[in-house]
């Protein structure tokens, strides 16, 4: 199956100038969700995962469902004053300004092994802020998993040494 086909760039948006990967076709498409499905669950190979962590709000996609089919339990990372109980938090760069993302407290247990799931990886500051959450809980992340990798962007190099794969390339 090309999934490209499920994908639908939508030009200025979510500003002008960004090309917006649009990844709603394919959740709309029954074949397209268990073909991405079945593919995120052969990239992680043989690794045993105790927690998948998803990022807000499309990494909510796929997450939960790659964590049912690893037998893993699933980790919301959230944007600020979402989550409800105790929590650590980490900002990053954007090009301008910053940004925060959050995780409870007791989300990820010292030397649990961990997937990081996104649905796009793009100049890497999500993935990269959500490592370290994972990583200051004492996680261990095991791979970096995205459904879209925008290969212009160079997110990847600011992962270092974690594994990161994704199922398509821009
Ligand atoms: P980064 O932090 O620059 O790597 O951006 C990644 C985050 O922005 C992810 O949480 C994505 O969901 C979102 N994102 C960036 N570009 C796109 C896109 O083209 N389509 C969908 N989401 C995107």
């Amino acid at each position: 199956m090309d999934l490209k086909t499920f994908i639908r760039d939508i030009e200025d948006f979510p500003r002008q100038g960004v090309v917006f990967k649009d990844i709603t076709p394919l959740l709309a498409n029954a074949k397209a969700i268990r073909y991405t499905l079945d593919r995120l669950v052969e990239m992680v190979g043989v690794h045993g995962v105790d927690k998948v962590v998803g990022m807000e709000s499309r990494g909510f996609f796929f997450g939960p469902l790659l964590a049912q089919r690893l037998n893993a339990g699933f980790v919301p990372v959230r944007k600020p004053n979402k989550l409800p109980s105790e929590k650590i938090s980490q900002t990053y760069d954007l090009e301008y300004g910053t940004d925060t993302l959050d995780m409870h407290s007791d989300a990820i247990l010292a030397g649990e092994k961990v997937l990081v799931h996104d649905d796009v990886l793009a100049t890497g500051g999500t993935a990269k802020a959500t490592c370290n959450l994972v990583e200051r809980l004492g996680g261990e992340i095991v791979q970096c998993n995205f459904l879209i990798e925008l290969d212009f962007l160079k997110g990847r190099d600011k992962l270092g040494e974690t594994p990161v794969k994704a199922l398509l390339n821009y």
